[in-house]
């Protein structure tokens, strides 16, 4: 199968395509057929995928066959993806094949560009080990990691704290801490108000999922 085929297939199981274009795609190809197996491929080409509620087994039937192929992680990644710290060994499997490039560094402590060795993909991510434990990555064209290299130029994705945990707040879900005045907390939520010193107490305790009266204890500590 052709490497821009394996990436259109992989586009659709991880949601980064429509299914409408997808389906199109699908019609216009000659040979799938003899590289998916004819069982998939009658299933991929019989689908009604106007039916939204059934995508998601098709795209896991899909992803479930492209998967002994698979030489690294970075593919089966969405764009803007998720990736637990130590909860299921994804983090494992996805940093196998990476290769830290640079930091940005203080005071964006938890940015970092990766490259992935096996298929060269690059990766800016963000270490977000405060209030969700992941790591939020984000897919790079070639020319913007050169930028991030050449001329410390990041894109603005997760540039801040508010906007990383912005991107967990949507994506993920805030760890529980038992200590309301853990120092992650405490440190997240000075780091906010430092960012924008106009930013409210309800919206820090929005990107945090805490409570606005726990976000002004955690602001008069220190
Ligand atoms: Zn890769």
């Amino acid at each position: 199968m052709s490497r821009t085929a394996v990436a259109t297939l992989w586009r659709f199981a991880r949601q980064d395509m429509f299914s409408d274009d997808f389906e199109a795609w699908l019609y216009a190809q000659e040979d799938l057929e003899e590289d998916l197996g004819e069982e998939l491929y009658i299933e991929l080409i019989s689908f009604d995928y106007r039916n939204q509620s059934e995508l998601f087994v098709i795209r896991e039937k899909l992803a479930m066959a492209l998967r002994p192929s698979l030489k690294c992680e970075c593919v089966t990644l969405p764009d803007l993806a998720v990736v637990p710290m130590g909860f299921d060994g994804l983090d494992d499997r996805v940093f196998a094949t990476l290769e830290r490039v640079c930091d940005h560094g203080p005071p964006q402590w938890w940015l970092h560009l990766f490259r992935c060795a096996t298929c060269g993909q690059n990766w800016v991510v963000a270490q977000e080990e405060r209030i969700f434990d992941d790591y939020f990555f984000r897919r790079l064209q070639q020319s913007t990691a050169d930028k991030i290299v050449a001329e410390c130029s990041w894109p603005s994705d997760f540039i801040t704290y508010e906007r990383v945990l912005k991107v967990g707040q949507a994506l993920s879900k805030p760890f529980r801490f038992t200590d309301p005045l853990s120092l992650s907390l405490v440190w997240t939520a000075q780091d906010l108000r430092r960012e924008r010193p106009d930013i409210t107490t309800e919206e820090i305790a929005d990107l945090m999922g805490i409570s606005s009266s726990q976000v002004d204890r955690l602001l008069s500590v220190g």
